[in-house]
């Protein structure tokens, strides 16, 4: 496999991943990746994709319970 931004060699190790969801913000140390042994660009496999899109899927969710908590309970007599 070779890097799609420099032809250099990519090395199976581990990358940062983070992103900003819609009121929150997400960053994972070191997801398994293949990483160019001279740029340092990662690649991230479906698998890993996945299972990021997955956690997401779920903090969606939890964060969205999370948010209207305070309203629904600040709302009660
Ligand atoms: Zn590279």
């Amino acid at each position: 496999m070779e890097c799609m931004h420099c032809k250099g060699r990519m090395v199976r190790g581990t990358a940062p991943f983070s992103l900003d969801r819609n009121g929150y913000h997400v960053a994972w140390d070191a997801i398994p990746a293949w990483v160019c042994s001279q740029c340092g660009e990662p690649f991230f496999e479906s698998r890993e994709v996945e299972l990021i899109q997955k956690a997401l899927t779920e903090l969606d969710r939890e964060s969205a319970a999370l948010a209207s908590s305070g309203s629904s309970a600040a709302s009660k007599p």
